[in-house]
């Protein structure tokens, strides 16, 4: 029979996809007998049949009520007992971290009767009734569905009637008016009444947690975050304990509190966190009020805090990686609430996968497993230039690093509104809640008022790697005027501001940016210690381990230059039409129009010492590597001017009486002639080269000559020649054929022999399936999976992502665009063929890939798998291929 109920003293880190990952710690945490309050887990499993089956599975209130009733055993009190109730925590824990996105239902087990066993247990009267309003106020609005805006706005009236700032100025009668008043409410919004029993409200808890798998937000994080859909959450159902008895230090008193092992931000060790006296730890994480740092524990509990940092010792060399942890002292007595394995900035986990190596509690493989290419991308963005950006504003807890500029907006719809439009906003809040969620995806950067660095704000948009600065006291956040106020100066919505999420600071208008040291360190070796030092020793691991080879797509003498510095080891892809281009348009026009053998012959031949000279700038900044040189590829239309463009000038000037010039007219002649519906499919790649005579003959001299004029330079030049959008062998053999008698003739006139390999892309279905024929006549290939992906789905690369894309990835239809990773089941499958196949037919072949996918952190792994021998992407994307190939070898 399936089981769905665990104990904590039952499960495993290793059982987190039953358990999820907050229940499977829980266990670990219990068997190395940490504090932790005793409670069970509700399975994955349950949810999922739930959600399939709209029912309860069945056994599963039997095993609730028979786990119940040995928690209560060992308790030696019963759930709501009247005297003295046993109360329980209800909250959602996936096998993946979903902060705040799903419910917890607290305080299980009051009613009318126990809330005065509480009070009388407790000693404390307004505890026991600040527990049973909150109980009925996240039991009416998670499980009966009233609107949480209505509780609220219960309260504030309250308050104001009280004249009280916070909740602190509520006392018992006035909580105990409060309950009432949240009581009435919900039988006037669903009909029905607050259940007294806490075996119902403990059953429904457990199915409320289970449905809010499914509300939006947690929808939405699900989709940016690439979690599966199908996953479900497990229930975790745990002993209260309250850290909101009173004051720290007095002996009823405690608190709770959120730390880390390191510094989250930065990743240097030593403890780090936020405590909140006489709370709870909800409290903590909402940023109700401010936090003191973890360091004051010390202070208000020595005791207490001497236990902690022992636990989290213990944590750290068991888990050999940064914890998080919630903790809640009650009474003196310390309880460990939760830990995982902390989610970090890309600084830190840099920064903390070498130290931890160093403490050699880690291997350098595992080091390397730690940090990945997304990260790495991240480390390479600039920052503001603080010598130039004058005072500050306002300044705030440095929460997630890196810098932002964009209009300030004080909604999340305004700020998914205007980023929607292509505006750069920066989301402005007195704190976030989940609701935030999609404004906060829109938004360059959140700025709020108030919470420390694991408030939701905080933990949020570092996950997102987005920059925050939250618990910036300073400002006034008024959402209603959308405005906030920094002492007399008062910002409007719209007005732009710079916010800098390393250093805590806000500043008017638009902050000067300045180059990362990580990307300085790749343009120049300057390796300072500590974080570039970090990345530099991750660098080195993945260049000694992996196995694929990195090249770049380059199509100038600067970005091969650059591409060398960030260690690409050769050029995969050099487009020539960008050489096509500027000044040169009219020789291209001048080809495209020519009308006789003569004159195309004076066009082509006025372009190749053009053509030469790039060629020989781009061998020389890579000397001695490969550089792989890609006929001319787009329809030769794109060189000329647009049509109706064309089509209007020359209507306007004989509107004006002036007949069209001869050019204009021959232009548009041509314009017309080779105009094609799916230029993307037409005459384009290997078929140009086919019917435009010279074409293929006039690239492949200025290649060859450039290698006559490096070669006579002492150089080394190591030019490949590739072929593009072939579909069958019979295309390359001619083209290779052109192109064999072309060298043969340079070499013959200079004297310098010249040999060039002549290879093809891979980048159209035909091709991939007939790689073995193909093969007959490549010396290598390469795959164009741009291309393979458009013409594999049928997407015009061109007009998909706008046109219905956004549409494809709400309904799920993929997780991403397979423009940016690639597909592995359709495109990944003809990859594979195509490499069996070619390899098969010439061994050793050579392969690689050039397409958008070669830089792709989700992709290198797989194109390592496959077994090519190189990837090739654009000069910045170079660092983060490399780390991505080590790691795809450890
Ligand atoms: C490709 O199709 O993947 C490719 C690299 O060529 P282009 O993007 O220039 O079409
Ligand atoms: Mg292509």
């Amino acid at each position: 029979m399936v089981r769905y109920v665990y104990a904590f003293t039952e499960g495993g880190r290793d059982m987190a996809g039953l358990l999820g990952g907050k229940g499977a710690n829980l266990a670990e945490m219990t068997r190395l007998g940490l504090p932790v309050p005793p409670g069970f887990t509700v399975t994955t499993e349950a949810c999922r049949s739930f959600l399939t089956t709209g029912s309860e599975p069945a056994g599963l209130a039997r095993e609730i009520s028979d786990r119940l009733t040995l928690l209560e055993q060992v308790a030696g009190r019963r759930l709501g007992q009247p005297d003295d109730p046993l109360l329980l925590s209800v909250r959602s824990g996936a096998r993946f971290s979903m902060p705040g996105m799903m419910e917890t239902i607290l305080d299980v087990g009051l009613n009318e009767d126990s809330v005065l066993g509480l009070a009388k247990s407790s000693g404390n009267e307004r505890f026991a009734w600040d527990s049973y309003r909150r109980l009925v106020q996240m039991f009416g609005s998670t499980v009966m569905g009233v609107d949480s805006a209505l509780f609220e706005s219960t309260m504030a009236r309250l308050k104001q009637a009280r004249g009280a700032v916070d909740d602190l100025g509520l006392d018992a009668a006035d909580l105990a008016g409060l309950v009432e008043a949240y009581k009435e409410l919900i039988h006037r919004e669903t009909g029905e009444s607050f259940p007294q029993s806490p075996a119902e409200q403990l059953q429904r808890a457990v199915l409320a947690v289970f449905r809010s798998w499914n509300v939006e937000r947690a929808r939405v994080y699900r989709r940016r975050e690439h979690i599966p859909d199908g996953l479900g959450t497990a229930v975790n159902v745990q002993t209260m304990v309250f850290g909101n008895l009173g004051p720290t230090a007095t002996s009823r008193g405690g608190g709770s509190g959120v730390a880390f092992t390191r510094d989250p931000a930065t990743g240097r060790s030593g403890l780090y966190g936020d405590y909140l006296p006489n709370a709870q730890g909800e409290d903590v994480v909402a940023g109700i009020r401010n936090t003191v740092p973890l360091d004051e524990l010390g202070r208000l509990d020595p005791d207490a805090f001497t236990r902690l940092r022992g636990h989290m010792a213990t944590l750290e060399a068991h888990y050999r990686d940064l914890c998080d942890i919630e903790f809640t002292i009650e009474r003196g007595t310390l309880w460990m609430l939760q830990t995982r394995v902390g989610k970090r900035t890309a600084e830190a986990a840099f920064t903390i996968a070498a130290e931890l190596a160093d403490e050699g509690l880690i291997t350098s493989d595992e080091g390397l497993a730690r940090v990945g290419g997304d990260e790495l991308a991240r480390l390479m963005f600039p920052r503001f230039d603080t010598s130039a950006v004058g005072e500050a504003l306002a300044h705030g807890i440095p929460a997630s690093p890196g810098a932002a500029v964009g209009a300030a907006v004080f909604d999340s719809a305004e700020a998914v509104r205007r980023a929607g439009a292509g505006e750069r906003v920066v989301l402005v809040r007195e704190e976030t809640t989940p609701d935030d969620l999609p404004g906060m995806v829109a938004a360059q950067a959140v700025l709020t008022g108030r919470g420390g660095k694991t408030s939701h704000a905080a933990v949020v948009a570092r996950g997102m790697g987005k920059v925050c600065v939250c618990g910036a006291e300073e400002i006034a956040v008024d959402p209603r005027g959308r405005r906030f106020a920094v002492g007399d100066t008062v910002v409007e919505e719209g007005t732009v501001i710079s916010v800098d999420g390393s250093e805590g600071t806000v500043y008017w208008g638009a902050a000067p940016l300045i180059d990362s040291t990580v990307m300085r360190y790749f343009e120049t070796g300057e390796r300072p210690a500590g974080l570039v030092d970090a990345v530099a020793r991750a660098m080195g691991h993945a260049d000694g381990v992996r196995r694929l080879g990195v090249r770049a797509n380059a199509d100038t003498p600067e970005d091969a230059a650059r591409a060398r510095r960030f260690g690409a080891e050769g050029i995969g892809l050099c487009r020539t039409e960008h050489m096509f281009l500027g000044d040169r348009r009219q020789l291209v026009e001048a080809m495209i129009l020519a009308r006789t053998d003569t004159e195309r012959e004076g066009a082509l031949g006025a372009l190749l010492p053009l053509q030469r000279q790039d060629f020989a700038g781009i061998l020389e900044a890579m000397d001695g590597l490969p550089v792989t040189v890609r006929l001319l590829d787009p329809p030769l239309h794109e060189f000329l001017p647009d049509r109706t463009e064309l089509a209007v000038r020359i209507a306007a000037a004989e509107a004006h009486g002036n007949p069209p010039s001869t050019h204009d007219a021959e232009l548009l002649e041509a314009v017309n002639r080779m105009h094609e519906e799916n230029p993307m499919l037409g005459l384009r790649g290997v078929r140009l080269g086919l019917v435009v005579p010279g074409l293929v003959a006039m690239q492949v001299r200025a290649i060859a000559e450039a290698v006559v004029e490096r070669k006579r330079a002492g150089g080394d030049p190591r030019a490949e020649i590739m072929v593009p959008l072939i579909d069958t062998a019979e295309e390359l053999r001619l083209v290779r054929e052109e192109v064999e008698q072309v060298l043969a003739a340079v070499s013959k006139e200079s004297g310098v022999p010249v040999t060039c390999p002549v290879g093809t892309m891979i980048e159209l279905p035909r091709a991939a399936l007939t790689a073995g024929r193909i093969a007959e006549e490549a010396q290598f290939f390469s795959f164009g999976t741009n291309d393979l992906t458009q013409t594999t789905w049928g997407f015009s690369r061109d007009d998909v992502e706008a046109a219905f894309f956004s549409a494809y990835l709400d309904k799920g239809i993929f997780k991403v665009s397979p423009f940016e990773t690639i597909d592995r089941d359709g495109v990944g499958r003809l990859v594979e063929i195509a490499v069996a196949e070619g390899r098969a037919a010439r061994p050793g072949l050579k392969i690689g890939v050039c397409g958008e996918h070669g830089g792709d952190p989700e992709s290198v792994p797989f194109f390592h798998a496959a077994g090519l021998d190189y990837v090739s992407c654009s000069p910045f994307r170079v660092p983060v291929a490399r780390l991505e190939a080590g790691r795809a070898a450890l």
